[in-house]
């Protein structure tokens, strides 16, 4: 019903699976029904994805964003045309880029596997009402994602802090945390999708989670050193 619930993931999606252009059709701004103003989060949308496509070499014209009301066939009729004949001119996906099969798939699983921390990243940004059109070009620059993806952060459970209360765990939308009772807990890196949340879950007492960025993360510890000292035995010892 409302161009606010179209994704990033179902553009790119789209992508992944060969189609060529994808066009979004929204209400006009400013004339939306509810309070919600969803086409402007459509528009802020559509051009973060357009900079995340052209970081991994897909031209950004391959998707485009149009607003009119339901009585506006003609513009519809027109723009879907002219995005038509701009698809055409451009040929299929990765031809005027220059990238096979493999490199389109594997440069759009990059970006799928950090949309959360993308989009929490940016989230103030894909959160305003940009009224004037002018403001839209700049809105996401080149040089601001290619910062953010040099910037990925790791998340790490530090061995001697962690204290097993499993609250990360549980809260880890991907189920990226080996956990198991009474033994350290360890973040898978290759489940991980960085969204920050087991470092805003671990209860400050214990403190053992930890951001790293622009450095390697220390490798797991062997299984048979993951059961833990508890905090108060260690006072004891
Ligand atoms: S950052 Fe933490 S909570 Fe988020 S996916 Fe990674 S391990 Fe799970
Ligand atoms: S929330 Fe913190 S202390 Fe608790 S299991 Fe996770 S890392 Fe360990």
């Amino acid at each position: 019903m409302c161009s606010g619930r179209v994704d990033i993931a179902f553009v790119l999606k789209a992508f992944m699976n060969g189609i060529d252009g994808v066009y979004i059709a929204g209400c006009r701004l400013n004339e939306c029904n509810y309070i919600t103003h969803g086409n402007y989060h459509a528009l802020n949308m559509t051009l973060f994805t357009k900079r995340l496509m052209e970081h991994i070499g897909l031209n950004p014209e391959r998707l485009r964003i149009e607003f009119m009301s339901g009585a506006e066939a003609n513009r519809f009729v027109e723009t879907v045309n002219d995005f038509t004949k701009k698809i055409r001119e451009l040929g299929p996906l990765g031809k005027v880029e220059g990238l096979d099969k493999e490199g389109i798939v594997g440069g759009i699983e990059k970006v799928m596997k950090l949309l959360p921390y993308l989009k929490i990243a940016k989230r103030e940004k894909l959160g305003v009402r940009l009224k004037d059109p002018k403001d839209w070009e700049g809105h996401f620059t080149k040089e601001e994602i290619e910062e953010l993806f040099a910037t990925v952060p790791s998340y790490y459970i530090d061995p001697e802090k962690c204290q097993a209360c499993m609250t990360c765990a549980r809260r880890c939308p991907v189920e990226a945390i080996d956990s198991k009772k009474n033994m350290v807990h360890i973040i898978n890196q290759e489940k991980c999708i960085k969204c920050g949340t087991c470092l805003d879950a671990c209860p400050p007492r214990f403190g053992a989670v930890t951001k790293l960025v622009g450095q390697p993360v220390p490798p797991p510890i062997p299984e048979e050193r993951r059961a833990i000292t508890r905090k108060r035995e260690k006072e004891v010892a």
